[in-house]
């Protein structure tokens, strides 16, 4: 999509697309459901911004299955993200213009850079926002019944690597060495 068309003509766009697309986003997850379960919602609008930026609104929902690192357990984990992104011509830009007083510095409202161009790729841009959704280490707040979820044994299970993790790490590393 031609991203700053997109956002001159302050378009909206949403729509649907399965976990199954996002390949490095389901390295480190279980076997994600097919159909309902297993869709990503997107919506991207163009907007203008305080100070006259264009900018890009994306916001997602999906529910992913991630492996509960202390019962081992898959669990649907909620993602629910919004995100302004300020689509820049060159690399040039994106260090540009970082914000250097205290009260910009403070704005959280402050568009993240990505580099646009005629050929924005929404999905890897959705993609990356899912990653940085999920923790690196999900738990059940309270695992399953018949669990040692609380207590005692948490902290020795904490430091044992699921088997999921390190099959992604050997699958990682071959695919390293190809
Ligand atoms: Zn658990």
């Amino acid at each position: 999509m031609d991203v700053f068309e997109f956002v001159r003509l302050r378009r909206h766009a949403q729509g649907e697309v399965g976990l199954g697309r996002f390949v490095r986003l389901l390295q480190d997850l279980p076997e994600q459901p097919q159909g309902e379960a297993g869709l990503v919602r997107w919506a991207i609008d163009g907007e203008q911004g305080t100070r006259g930026e264009q900018l890009l609104r994306l916001q997602i929902q999906a529910r992913p299955l991630v492996q509960c690192q202390r019962c081992l357990q898959p669990f649907a984990w909620p993602v629910q993200a919004e995100v302004l992104l300020q689509p820049v011509l060159t690399e040039a830009e994106l260090d540009e213009g970082l914000p250097l007083d205290e009260e910009e510095d403070l704005d959280a409202s402050q568009p993240e850079k990505v580099l646009g161009s005629r050929r924005f790729d929404l999905l890897a841009q959705i993609e990356d926002e899912l990653i940085l959704s999920i923790p690196y280490v999900p738990r059940h707040e309270v695992c399953p019944d018949g669990s040692p979820g609380a207590g005692g044994a948490q902290a020795q299970d904490e430091r044992r690597p699921s088997p999921f993790e390190a099959l992604a790490r050997l699958k990682r590393n071959d695919a390293d060495k190809a």
